[in-house]
């Protein structure tokens, strides 16, 4: 699990099963995987709520393992940040997302996670403006979603890249919302195009009132932003009809489609377009 993360320990021995001392083998593993192609992105459909057609997909990066197996995010991210791996795969992830976005319908946008390391230092503009040019992507078919750990650095450089970000036209999202300790006073720093409901929230409204009170306040004030809502960790028909209801604007979950390979993304696309 992506909390579990920045506690090594737990991490290696519970999720992945292998001792700590495993870790610098997993690490040249990584180092590796990320130079010789083991990395692939998944992609999960977004749908609109006005229509329930779908919007968008996320990336979400996988690593086939060749022996561990297809190994989740949760279990590598937080090493390739650590050890400051994620900046080579951070940019293989962008690149290959715009290439892959670049063939799809252009009404089609495609969510990228962003690491707080990514945006540090000043390398990110230069790889954000390669990946859009090599591409061909339209950048307001681009999101980059930031979670609120990345507004807690409070560093120049992480809003700059951000700022440049946007005025490039990339859409700007704030993923996992209400899960930090500050969520507001980010939502005053940066100026979000689209707020991610956080699954926690979404999930407890089908037992709460007050669940369904904070999500409705969440979209009520996203509106007033100017900003959109997507929620994340729709499992069942049930939230879906509330969600809508209530006014979010697009949804993403199991009940609507998994993470899926990118073969099979086409397939749903090329589905969609038909009916
Ligand atoms: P996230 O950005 O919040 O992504 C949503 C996670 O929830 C994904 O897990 C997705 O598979 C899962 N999910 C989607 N719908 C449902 C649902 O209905 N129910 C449940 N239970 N889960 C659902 P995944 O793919 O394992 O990714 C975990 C986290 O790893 C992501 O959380 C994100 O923070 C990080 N991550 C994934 N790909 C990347 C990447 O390319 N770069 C960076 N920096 N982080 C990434
Ligand atoms: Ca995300
Ligand atoms: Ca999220
Ligand atoms: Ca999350």
């Amino acid at each position: 699990a992506k909390e579990d993360g920045r506690n090594t320990h737990r991490f290696f021995e519970t999720d992945m099963g292998i001792a700590v001392n495993d870790r610098r083998e997993l690490i040249s593993d990584l180092r590796n995987a990320v130079a010789n192609g083991e990395m692939e992105l998944y992609f999960q459909p977004q749908y609109s709520l006005d229509n329930y057609a779908i919007s968008g997909f996320e990336a979400l990066v996988r690593w086939n393992h060749p022996t561990r197996g297809l190994v989740s995010p949760g279990d590598f991210i937080p090493l390739a940040e650590d050890t400051g791996l994620i900046t080579q795969l951070g940019q293989w992830v962008l690149t290959e997302a715009c290439r892959i976005a670049a063939g799809w319908p252009r009404h089609l946008r495609m969510a990228v996670n962003l690491s707080p390391r990514q945006l540090r230092g000043h390398a990110f503009g230069p790889v954000l403006i390669e990946a859009l040019a090599k591409s061909g992507l339209r950048a307001d078919r681009l999101e980059l979603e930031v979670t609120e750990s990345v507004l807690l650095t409070d560093s120049d450089e992480v809003l700059d890249a951000l700022h440049q970000a946007k005025s490039l036209g990339v859409k700007v999202s704030m993923d996992d919302f209400g899960t930090g300790y500050s969520s507001l006073s980010y939502l005053r720093r940066f100026p979000f195009d689209k707020i991610k409901i956080d699954q926690s929230f979404v999930r407890s409204m089908a037992y709460s009132d007050d669940s369904i009170s904070i999500v409705k306040a969440v979209i009520e004030l996203a509106k007033n932003l100017d900003m959109t809502t997507t929620a994340e960790g729709v499992e069942t028909r049930q939230l879906l009809d509330m969600l809508k209801d209530i006014g979010c604007n697009e949804a993403q979950g199991y009940f609507l489609g998994r993470p899926m390979p990118v073969a099979q993304a086409e397939e749903l696309i090329f589905a969609c377009e038909q009916s």
